[in-house]
């Protein structure tokens, strides 16, 4: 398809530090080439003591929307017009679109990641799922399927500095959503393993099993494990991690978190474009499993 520069050119863009490892530029180029839209989608690696200047030189030229990393998901939240639900309750940005002249953050990894246990074929609003972790990815996670309609989500965190703020943030969720979600110590073995056996979705939201570190894995025992559980992790480097292959042993339905980054994109392709991404053409070029 013809595919070229025009002066109507819309322009999209990651910004964050480091950002030359990003899949984000290819992904949704070739989404905008596939589809003959006159976008581009730029990496831009800005530092969090350049953002101000960076958002309001990228505003005055028009920028039609971006994506943003850690640690500027939290750096640009006084500095957007408007945030959406999602984005309020996780208090991250990761894409900004522009509507009606404003420009308005929002959170797509929970989008994503739900949007991947569909895919892989389960239904769980309605149902219990026990997350380990209650970083960033974790909580938008957790927002998003309170959202989605999940009725108990189970939360296990190291019980550290972090622990009281983090209890709060869940209660807060709770209060706002109506969904159950409680925080436990994730050392508690005979809590953690009654949670398993109540839910019906294991979702691994911390870095444990994530490369160079490949040898751990964030559950105590695999023996946790039951066959009926089914098990994520939204990590993808590696492919398979430890919990996985534990999983995989143990019976359990398994699958990685490459999906949740496809996915995570096609939403903020969403709100650039008001088009779904074709994410199969995406995915067979730069997401195999
Ligand atoms: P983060 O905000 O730093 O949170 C990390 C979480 O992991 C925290 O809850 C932390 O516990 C926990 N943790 C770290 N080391 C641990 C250990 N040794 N034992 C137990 N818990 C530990 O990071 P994040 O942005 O949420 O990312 C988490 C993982 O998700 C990373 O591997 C990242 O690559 C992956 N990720 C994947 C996608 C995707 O699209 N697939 C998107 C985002 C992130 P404390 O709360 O106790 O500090």
């Amino acid at each position: 398809m013809n595919y070229e520069i025009t002066g109507r050119t819309r322009l999209t863009a990651l910004l964050g530090s480091p950002v030359d490892h990003s899949i984000s530029p290819q992904m949704h180029n070739e989404a905008f080439r596939h589809l003959g839209l006159d976008y581009v989608y730029l990496a831009f690696d800005v530092k969090p003591q350049h953002l101000r200047e960076a958002f309001e030189g990228l505003k005055a030229i028009g920028i039609w929307g971006f994506n943003l990393t850690m640690p500027l998901k939290t750096a640009i939240l006084p500095l957007l017009d408007e945030l959406t639900p999602a984005a309020r309750l996780a208090g991250a940005v990761n894409t900004v679109f522009l509507k009606d002249g404003a420009y308005i953050g929002h959170t797509t990894d929970g989008v994503g990641y739900m949007r991947s246990v569909a895919y892989a074929g389960y239904q769980i609003p309605g149902k219990k799922m026990t997350l380990l972790g209650a970083g960033g990815a974790a909580t938008a996670i957790c927002v998003q399927a309170a959202l989605d309609g999940v009725a108990a989500i189970d939360v296990f965190k190291r019980k550290n500095a972090s622990f009281p703020k983090a209890e709060a943030f869940f209660q807060n969720l709770t209060n706002e959503t109506g969904c159950k979600i409680r925080l436990f110590d994730l050392g508690d073995r005979a809590q953690l393993q009654k949670s398993l056996g109540e839910s019906v979705l294991l979702t691994n939201a911390t870095n444990v099993g994530m490369a160079p570190d490949t040898d751990h894995s964030p559950l105590p025992d695999a023996s946790m494990l039951h066959p009926g559980l089914a098990v994520s992790d939204i990590i993808y480097n590696p492919r398979e991690t430890l919990l996985l292959k534990q999983a995989r042993e143990a019976g359990c339905d398994a699958f990685n978190g490459l999906y949740m980054l496809l996915f995570q994109g096609a939403e903020s392709f969403r709100c650039w474009t008001g088009l779904d991404m074709p994410v199969e053409l995406v995915r067979e070029k730069y997401f195999q499993a």
